[in-house]
């Protein structure tokens, strides 16, 4: 367990707050209000949480008690004391044993599974028209027998003004700092988002980009994408090198790679350093002394990592170039380098090798999460490292990452609220369509594909665009995206909620239908 040094100790209550288990003890005045003593009890499980928050560095390391038992779900490594829980309260040391404080769950919560009658619609909305005002019936309301049930499809080709597109690029490339702005045409169109597992994301469009300054480019660029043609975007990030701006060009359609400052992606990371370590740890083991895997999220370091533990290796002394996160984890710097990081070569990611641990002759490889980078070094007897030809077995941790790596491509992903059109033509009373579609008892499609639903009020959804008929969006000058909604259910509940039960046609009418 931790204990704190009265000396350095400034009483902020910093560690009190951050502590995940409450470990931290406080004693205060008589008034009750100022902090004259702050103590670690012997809960403490040295998640080192509060070592990292406090500013004074007056948290040391103390006797461990007996019973204690380290966790190794994670790489917090939590030293459970008898009666404590880890830092994640998932784990407890139960009379010296670690025990998963919960029990298994067998059962998930009740779902609402759709009926396989309405799920498919009869006829999509790609070509059906728009009614508008709202107060118009939907442009088509057709319905067909299905094993017995006369099954319902409103159609509306409806204006969007919430409305864009999520668009996902599988890279490890650097493309701007999260909340950039992306332009399009020369306008502002989105913004840079969260990064997902191994890529980047752009969102293009929104209520505020289409009724601002860019609104017509804004739309223009939500179909395009949407309909999966090429698209250029462009990202104004700040140079943290010139602390000049500076334009980051990707060229993005649905299903290719993307193209990055005219590089075109080829692959996708497997995972970040630690997972590649994670997953490779086995053939690092078998073809080099150390690994480090070079990675914007966590650059892993294999002897110090807990997989590289688990195949028998031993720290090896070197350091990398980054900012230990917890063992064999380390984080990096952002920017146009290797693995979206600011290191500009193999080289960069050694910072130092401790020669009390390493030897002479050593050998380093320095890869990324895409297995593309490899570089062999040799450790010299001054601690220094030299870069040797990459030899068979390094070779072959590279290309087993490589070979583990799907292909880079580019998802878009429209999302939209289906306001006034796209409800008011289905039912008198919008309130029983959206609740119907939440309820399960309507089933909502978007060009004939099936979209995530939003939880909460409204109709929110996003879609992916691969799986809409082709060419399906377009944009009206308002300016708004237009997608096709269709929403499905029984005649049976068409007419409970109030439907236009006098627009109904049959499908068989459809000569389209006919085909
Ligand atoms: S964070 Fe550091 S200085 Fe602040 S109360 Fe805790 S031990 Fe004391
Ligand atoms: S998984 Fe284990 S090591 Fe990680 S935080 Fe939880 S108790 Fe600590």
């Amino acid at each position: 367990m931790y204990k704190i040094n009265a000396d350095l100790c400034k009483k902020c209550r910093i560690c009190e707050k951050n502590c995940p288990i409450g470990a931290i003890n406080v004693t205060f005045d008589e008034g009750g209000k100022k902090a004259i003593a702050v103590d670690i009890t012997d809960m403490c499980v040295e998640c080192n949480v509060c070592r990292r928050v406090c500013p004074f560095g007056a948290i040391e390391t103390g006797e461990r008690t007996e019973g204690t038992v380290q966790c190794g779900s994670c790489s917090i490594q939590c030293k459970i004391p008898v009666g404590s829980t880890g830092g994640c309260k998932r784990y407890s040391n139960e009379g010296g044993k670690l025990v998963r404080n919960r029990a298994l769950v067998v059962e998930g919560l009740p779902q609402t599974y759709i009926d396989e009658k309405i799920v498919k619609p009869v006829i999509t909305a790609v070509g059906a028209g728009t009614a508008y005002p709202c107060i118009r019936p939907a442009p088509h309301i057709v319905c067909e027998n299905r094993d017995g049930v006369d099954v319902v499809t409103t159609v509306t080709e409806a204006p969007l003004s919430y409305s864009g597109v999520m668009v996902k690029l599988d890279t490890n490339t650097y493309i701007g700092e999260e909340g950039d702005t992306v332009y399009a045409e020369g306008k502002p169109v989105g913004l840079v988002q969260t990064e997902e597992y191994g890529s980047k994301m752009v969102y293009v469009g929104g209520a505020n980009r289409l009724t601002g300054d860019g609104g017509f480019a804004t739309a223009r660029t939500v179909c395009a994408l949407a309909n999966g043609e090429e698209v250029e975007l462009t990202v104004k990030t700040l140079d943290k090198h010139t602390e000049k701006m500076k334009n980051i060009k990707i060229i993005c359609q649905q299903g290719k790679a993307p193209i990055i400052n005219g590089v075109q992606e080829k692959t996708m990371r497997i995972g970040c350093g630690s997972a590649t370590i994670g997953l490779m740890a086995s053939v690092m083991k078998e073809c080099v002394d150390e690994c480090i895997v070079i990675d914007h999220h966590v650059t892993g370091l294999f002897t110090e990592h807990l997989a590289g533990k688990e195949v028998g290796m031993t720290y090896s002394g070197v350091v990398p170039n980054a900012t230990k996160s917890t063992v064999g984890r380390y984080f990096g710097g952002h920017g146009d380098g290797i693995g979206g990081t600011v290191l500009k070569t193999p080289r960069d990611a050694i910072k130092s090798v401790d020669m009390s641990l390493a030897w002479e002759g050593m050998r380093i490889l320095v890869t990324n999460t895409t297995g593309e980078v490899g570089a062999l070094f040799k450790v010299l007897a001054n601690g220094d490292v030299e870069e040797i030809p990459m030899d068979e077995k390094a070779t072959r941790v590279i290309n087993t990452i490589n070979e583990n790596c799907q292909g880079s491509t580019c998802s878009v992903l429209y999302t939209g609220g289906t306001g006034g059109s796209a409800r008011g033509g289905v039912c008198k009373c919008p309130k029983a369509i959206t609740e119907a579609v939440h309820d399960g008892r309507a089933h909502l499609t978007i060009g004939g594909a099936e979209p995530f639903v939003y939880p909460g009020g409204g109709i929110n959804f996003m879609v992916d665009t691969s799986k809409v008929v082709a060419k399906a969006f377009t944009w009206v000058p308002t300016p708004a995206t237009v997608a096709p909604v269709e929403y499905t259910m029984t005649l049976e509940e068409y007419e409970k909620m109030g439907g236009h039960m006098d627009r109904i046609k049959k499908a068989s009418d459809f000569p389209e239908y006919q085909k």
